[in-house]
């Protein structure tokens, strides 16, 4: 088995058979472990022993779905967790305190941008937005306290995008933790530990469940910084449950086949809506004409599965065009196998102000697609009746 193939590591990775030599791992639903005696107990309670305890801490089924996603992602270890959010809220609260500031590209997911706004500032927390490309902001926006650098790329809806070797060269340059939220892309398209990140984020939720079934948060880094991670974790609880991590683990075997055709269905998507009249812009990283295509290209293996545009005749066009799609669901989600257009200012960016939504490249006409796996032929076919 080489030791770097994606696609066998994603599936031979496996927790170890029990009596029964299952092939395909079972689901441990059990909330807490027994020990042999009382000397067991004590050595496991005292760190002295590794081994289960509580499902709060591991599980057979999350254990399994960490080292799966450590290993894909180049990563020493990592921790998982009931939602994305829970992931992203977990690994603010274990390493940034009161006085703490955070630079923070200004295009984050919704809810993250509610923590960094709403709820962080009350325990004293501050933030500032940077734009992916614009480095100048990067480099100014540093401050004495500043802890963490925190980055979506590519972005959700823009699709910006921001060179991560030199982001964490900025980052190691003042000794400050960065950390990327890596859900657009899944460890099969870009692995930013490997590029110089502390810790990666994924919402499973989206591409690495792929099926829309489950919510789930994973975080990758260090075995130094997961301690951190865990200690938080075990004791506030957003624990993964181990049907979802059994789930997700399963998911995981088929990442990179689903991938590569989410990424080959875009690229067709984004060429087609770049030729069409009644487009004015089209956003996908593996497009020559975005901005940041060289960079794309130098990290990421392919470009994705999601698609935006922006089309001629602002909200109302952007609604006949929703209201057009048979096939296309109307969704705020993404990532999934069914293919998916949402209109960010009216749905996942309608509490931002339209400045606020101009600055992150949302217009009353921007679509946001996620291609799923249903054939070209159809899912061009919908488009283009639905533009007519
Ligand atoms: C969906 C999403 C999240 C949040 O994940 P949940 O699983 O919904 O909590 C975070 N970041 C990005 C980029 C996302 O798309």
């Amino acid at each position: 088995m080489q030791e770097d193939n994606f696609e066998t590591l994603a599936i031979r990775l496996q927790a170890e058979r029990t009596q029964f030599k299952e092939h395909s791992v079972p689901l441990y639903l059990t909330s807490s472990y027994k020990f042999d005696d009382a000397e067991e107990m004590r050595a496991l309670f005292a760190n002295e022993k590794e081994g289960n305890v509580y499902s709060r801490y591991a599980n057979p089924n999350t254990t399994e779905l960490i080292d799966k996603m450590a290993v894909l992602e180049g990563a020493e270890t990592g921790w998982v967790t009931a939602t994305g959010m829970a992931a992203i809220f977990t690994t603010f609260a274990a390493f940034l305190k009161s006085g703490d500031h955070v630079l923070s590209s200004r295009s984050v997911f919704g809810s993250t941008h509610q923590l960094l706004n709403g709820i962080f500032p009350k325990w004293g927390i501050s933030y500032t937005y940077a734009d992916l490309d614009n480095l100048e902001q990067w480099e100014n926006g540093i401050q004495p306290n500043t802890k963490m650098i925190f980055v979506e790329t590519p972005s959700n809806p823009g699709i910006d995008i921001i060179d991560l070797e030199w982001l964490a060269g900025l980052a190691k340059k003042h000794n400050i933790l960065f950390v990327v939220d890596n859900c657009f892309a899944t460890p099969y398209l870009q692995q930013p530990i490997k590029l110089g990140a502390d810790i990666s984020i994924h919402s499973a939720t989206k591409f690495i469940d792929g099926q829309g079934r489950t919510l789930g948060g994973v975080i990758l880094g260090s075995k130094e910084l997961i301690l951190e991670i865990e200690g938080f974790a075990r004791h506030s609880g957003p624990a993964m449950s181990p049907f979802n991590a059994w789930l997700l683990s399963k998911s995981l075997e088929t990442l990179a086949v689903r991938m590569d055709r989410h990424c080959e269905n875009a690229l067709k998507v984004a060429n087609f809506l770049e030729s069409n009249e009644a487009v004015k812009q089209v956003r996908y990283p593996f497009l020559p004409s975005h901005p940041q295509y060289e960079i794309a290209k130098k990290q990421m293996k392919q470009g994705g599965g999601i698609v935006t545009f922006v089309i001629a005749g602002g909200v109302t066009a952007a609604a006949q065009f929703m209201d057009k799609l048979k096939m296309f669901s109307i969704s705020a989600n993404l990532g999934d196998t069914r293919s998916i257009a949402t209109h960010p200012a009216t749905s996942t960016h309608s509490k931002l102000t339209e400045e606020e939504r101009l600055q992150v490249g949302i217009e009353q006409g921007t679509i946001r697609l996620s291609i799923g796996l249903e054939h070209i032929d159809d899912i061009l076919g919908d488009i283009k009746q639905a533009l007519s």
